[in-house]
C-alpha cells in the first residue's frame, strides 16, 4: 500500500497541506534502528546521470538547513532505543556545506544520535570540496570513513556524465582525508559510460587501486527516468555501452580486484577484508534504518518511508520529520524484497531460510520456480548451505532477481 501525501492533500478539499509526519506513521514509542541515513541536498553542479534530490547551492540556505537537522536529529534520536552501528551522510554534496555548518551537523549527531562504540560513520565527498579543511571538520567531528565520488579517471568520460571534477583531484582529495587522518576510503566508479572502451575502464582501476582505497564500489551505469542523459539515450544522440563489452568489463573487474586482494561482497561492492560497509549491509539485510533530511528513505519494521523531498517544503514544514511517501510492505512483498537483495550479496542466503520463506510467502510458486530455475541454469548455487548467485549469475542479476520480487 502507498500513501502519496498529495493524495492526503487533495483529500481534504484542498484546503490547508495535510501535515504527515513520521509519529503518525509510527507512533509514539521508541524504534530499534541499526543505522541513520542523513541526506544533504547541496550540489554546486546537476550530474547528467543524477536522479538524487539535490538543488545547486547558492549558499543562503545551509545554515536554516543545518538547523533543521539538528531539530529533527534530536527529536528522532530521543526516540532511538538501541545504538547505531552505522551512519551515513550523502547527498548531494555533504562536502559543500561551509567548514563551521559541516562541523554543526556533525555535532548535531554525536549530541542526538545514540552512536555504538566503533560506529562506522561515512560522509560522501565529490573530489573539488575536500582540502585540508574539510578533511580536519570531518574528522574533529568523528567521521571515520568518506566515500569520494570519482566516477571515472577519463576526461570523456567525466564529460559524458557531466561530472565537474578533475580526475587529478580525486588523489589530492585522498591524500588530505589520510593526512587528517582517516584510514577507510571508498571510490566509486561508474562502469559502462557511453563511448567508453574496455581499456579505459582497466585503466580507471589501476588509477583507482593506485591510491589503495579500502573499499570500491563499481556501479553498470543506470539510465534514470527524466535525466539529461537518459533524453540523449532516447533522442538517439548517444547509444548504451554493448552488453558483451559491460560483461567483459565487469569479468575484468572481479578478477583485478580478486587479484588486488579485494573480497567481493555485493554484486557491485568491493572491500579490504573486513572493509565491507555496514551501512549498505543495513540497507541489503532489510534492518532497520533513520532518514533524515529531505528525500531521505528510511525503512521500520517493514514500513518504508520519504522525507519530503523539496528543501522549501521540508523547511516550512512543521511536522517532526515530514513524510510524503508511505508504504507498508505486506508479508508477500517483503519477503520478495528480502530474497532479491540478500541474494545480491556473495554470502547468498541459507537454504532453511529460504525454504521458509518459500513456504510461507509463496502462494503461486512463482518465486520457487525462479530459484529452480536459477538453479538449473547455473545462475544460483547451492554451497555450504546456502543459495548464492553464481559469477555467470551475477552477470544477469537484474533479471533473475527481478522474478523474486
Ligand atoms: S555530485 Fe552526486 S548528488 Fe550531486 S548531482 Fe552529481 S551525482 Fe548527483
Amino acid at each position: 500500500m502507498s500513501i502519496e501525501l498529495e493524495q492526503l492533500n487533495s483529500a481534504n478539499g484542498g484546503e490547508d497541506p495535510v501535515s504527515l509526519s513520521l509519529d503518525d506513521i509510527i507512533g509514539s514509542g521508541s524504534i530499534s534502528v541499526r543505522a541513520a541515513y542523513l541526506h544533504v541536498p547541496f550540489c554546486f553542479h546537476k550530474c547528467h546521470y543524477c536522479d538524487f534530490y539535490s538543488i545547486v547551492d547558492t549558499q543562503d540556505r545551509q545554515e536554516v538547513f543545518v538547523e533543521r537537522m539538528d531539530q529533527d536529529l534530536r527529536m528522532l534520536g530521543s526516540r532511538c532505543e538501541s545504538p547505531l552501528s552505522a551512519v551515513f551522510i550523502g547527498g548531494g554534496t555533504p562536502t559543500l556545506l561551509r567548514p563551521e555548518l559541516l562541523a554543526r551537523l556533525l555535532d548535531s549527531v554525536v549530541r542526538h544520535l545514540p552512536l555504538a562504540s566503533g560506529c562506522e560513520w561515512t560522509v560522501e565527498a565529490n573530489p573539488e570540496t575536500v582540502d585540508d579543511v574539510i578533511a580536519d571538520v570531518l574528522v574533529e567531528g568523528g567521521v571515520n570513513r568518506v566515500s569520494v565520488g570519482c566516477q571515472s579517471f577519463q576526461p570523456s568520460s567525466l564529460r559524458m556524465l557531466e561530472r565537474h571534477h578533475e580526475p587529478r583531484n580525486v588523489s589530492r582529495a585522498v591524500k588530505h582525508i589520510r593526512k587528517a587522518g582517516i584510514h577507510s576510503i571508498n571510490l566509486d566508479l561508474i562502469m559502462g559510460v557511453p563511448g567508453s572502451v574496455h581499456a579505459e575502464w582497466c585503466d580507471d582501476l589501476d588509477q583507482a587501486l593506485a591510491l589503495d582505497p579500502e573499499h570500491l564500489s563499481c556501479y553498470g551505469l543506470q539510465y534514470e527516468p527524466n535525466t539529461p542523459l537518459t533524453r540523449k539515450l532516447e533522442m538517439g544522440q548517444i547509444e548504451r555501452l554493448d552488453d558483451e563489452l559491460e560483461a567483459a568489463m565487469y569479468e575484468h573487474t572481479v578478477a583485478r580486484l580478486r587479484d588486488s586482494g579485494f573480497e567481493q561482497y555485493e554484486i557491485s561492492n568491493w572491500a579490504r577484508p573486513g572493509r565491507a560497509c555496514r551501512h549498505n549491509l543495513v540497507y541489503w539485510k532489510s534492518e532497520n534504518w533513520l532518514a533524515i533530511g529531505p528525500s531521505a528513505s528510511g525503512h521500520l519494521d517493514g514500513t518504508r518511508f520519504k522525507v519530503t523531498p523539496r528543501l522549501s517544503e521540508w523547511l516550512a514544514s512543521t511536522s517532526s520529520v515530514p513524510v510524503v511517501d508511505v508504504e507498508h510492505l505486506d508479508d508477500l512483498t517483503r519477503t520478495g524484497e528480502r530474497l532479491m537483495l540478500e541474494l545480491r550479496l556473495v554470502e547468498g542466503i541459507e537454504v532453511g531460510e529460504m525454504n521458509r520463506l518459500l513456504d510461507l510467502f509463496d502462494p503461486d510458486g512463482e518465486r520457487r520456480l525462479a530459484v529452480t530455475e536459477g538453479l538449473r541454469d547455473g545462475l544460483l548455487q547451492k554451497h555450504d548451505d546456502r543459495i548464492k548467485l553464481t559469477h555467470a549469475g551475477r552477470l544477469l542479476a537484474d533479471s533473475l532477481l527481478s522474478r523474486l520480487v
